[in-house]
């Protein structure tokens, strides 16, 4: 059985091996991510050429997501970490001024003491010790601790609501743009988007560069929800960023701010990746919290894109039994109909009219395949997010860059092929290869769907036939 849900899994040194990249390929990863805020160039260039060696051993593709570090605001180093308990005084300054009380890091962004105002919030070490700032002058906070716990080097601060004036890229993510591109990334995906103007700059960064990688916008503080609507129509993709979100923005709006992200992806037509703590208990033990099951199955459920692991597969314990269980979670919450948000899904060109009637044909064949033929994607993209009930999408395309972007998509497994001058041989080929590759078995019905095949295959047409 096929699973329409894709998964995405983190690299790090937990799966930085040959057998286990290739067995992780195996169980069923669609996207291996790298996460820019800890992995090196040599490293990166070396792991994905093994990822490319084993998967064309395969017969398979899977799509590479470069995930830059974006602005983030980092504490310096300490020669020893602070043990704080409720009311330390901590002063956080730039690193051109000497400490002005006994317990003092530095930051590495000059104008926080612009930014923030006194009687904000400031959390350190992913949410865990809060602070409040008591007062402030040129390029020094002075903060009472609020909430106990250890402060370390290098320990990133997040600054609830507050409008944080950095560049959307540091010098550091030109870097590993260029690395992006050298490793001819799929998906680059940028840290800390707060409105389209970001996405814009790297896409125009992207252009200039020839490089035609996608962009994933992640959604992870206040200012990116205030113009989420911007930024969706703005990307090829989102990504739900729970592990700051959840810092950034009161804590029961998270759920209500997820649903909105994907009910926005579906009417705007935009993929969706559903990130951080799925299977967190998983870094340690071989097996899920029953809440982790039903938090991936409700992200099934509201039919995301993609599932995405972070330290489950970077650092955890048991990466490749995280991959089957949300293979097996999956699989069995697609047999449910969904919640159906791609209901309300703006239509606009002639195409996508097209592509809804053959979803509208394929729904009313129960077990009925699309097969999709597409030369930039861009059918299969619509097909995708219209999301038909049961069939499954396949899509074809000439262009290898083309199909491992597709690996992201719901319910699409992306092909690779060479289209025939002749339309007809061109379907017979793809069908014969699904044929024996046991998708599909004499008697299924397939609707077939093409912007890019001529002759008697008008432009954007919908064929209906048996294999
Ligand atoms: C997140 O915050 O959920 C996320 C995916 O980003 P990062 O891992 O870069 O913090």
């Amino acid at each position: 059985m096929l699973r329409k849900t894709k998964i995405i899994a983190t690299l790090g040194p937990a799966t930085h091996g040959r057998d286990m990249l290739r067995q992780l390929i195996e169980r069923g990863v669609d996207v291996f991510r790298i996460n820019m805020s800890h992995a090196r160039h040599d490293t990166v260039r070396e792991v994905v050429g093994i990822i490319r060696e084993e998967s064309a051993a395969m017969d398979r593709s899977v799509a590479i997501l470069v995930d830059l570090q974006g602005p983030s605001i980092r504490t310096g180093d300490l020669p020893e970490p602070y043990t704080l308990k409720a009311g330390d005084v901590v002063e956080f300054r730039n690193d051109d001024l000497v400490a002005g009380q006994p317990l003092s890091t530095t930051v590495n962004y000059v104008g926080l003491s612009e930014d923030v105002s006194v009687g904000d919030t400031l959390l350190a070490d992913n949410g865990v010790i809060h602070f409040k700032v008591v007062t402030k002058s040129p390029g020094r906070l002075v903060c009472e601790t609020l909430t106990a716990g250890q402060l370390g080097s290098r320990r990133h601060i997040n600054l609830p609501g507050v409008r944080v004036n950095l560049p959307s890229l540091t010098k550091k993510d030109l870097l590993d743009i260029d690395l992006a591109i050298s490793i001819q990334a799929d998906y680059v995906a940028l840290s800390f988007v707060r409105d389209a103007r970001h996405v814009q700059q790297l896409r125009d960064l992207l252009g200039e560069k020839e490089c035609s990688a996608r962009i994933v916008a992640k959604i992870e503080d206040q200012e990116a929800v205030r113009h989420l609507q911007e930024i969706i129509i703005a990307a090829d993709a989102v990504m739900v960023a729970r592990g700051d979100l959840g810092i950034e923005v009161h804590i029961e709006e998270l759920p209500v701010i997820q649903r909105t992200i994907l009910k926005e992806c579906a009417r705007i037509g935009r993929k969706v990746i559903v990130a951080t703590h799925m299977l967190e208990s998983m870094i340690e033990n071989p097996v899920p919290t029953r809440a982790e099951i039903t938090d991936v199955a409700n992200a099934v459920y509201e039919q995301t894109d993609a599932v995405m692991l972070s330290g489950e597969s970077s650092v955890g314990k048991h990466p490749l039994e995280c991959v089957s269980v949300l293979d097996r979670i999956a699989k069995r919450m697609e047999r449910e109909p969904g919640a159906g948000f791609c209901q309300s899904i703006e239509l606009k060109s002639e195409k996508q009219f097209t592509v809804k009637a053959a979803v509208v044909l394929a729904d009313s064949l129960p077990e009925s395949h699309v097969l999709v033929f597409t030369a930039r994607g861009i059918m299969a993209n619509y097909v995708a997010h219209q999301r038909p009930r049961n069939s499954h999408i396949f899509a074809f395309t000439p262009d290898p860059v083309v199909q491992r972007a597709l690996h992201l998509n719901r319910a699409v497994t992306p092909f690779h092929m060479e289209f025939a001058e002749n339309p007809e041989a061109t379907i017979r080929q793809a069908i014969e290869h699904l044929k024996s590759r046991s998708f599909v078995a004499a008697g299924d019905p397939v609707v077939i769907l093409s912007d890019v095949l001529t002759g008697d295959f008008d432009t954007n047409s919908v064929l209906l036939r048996k294999v």
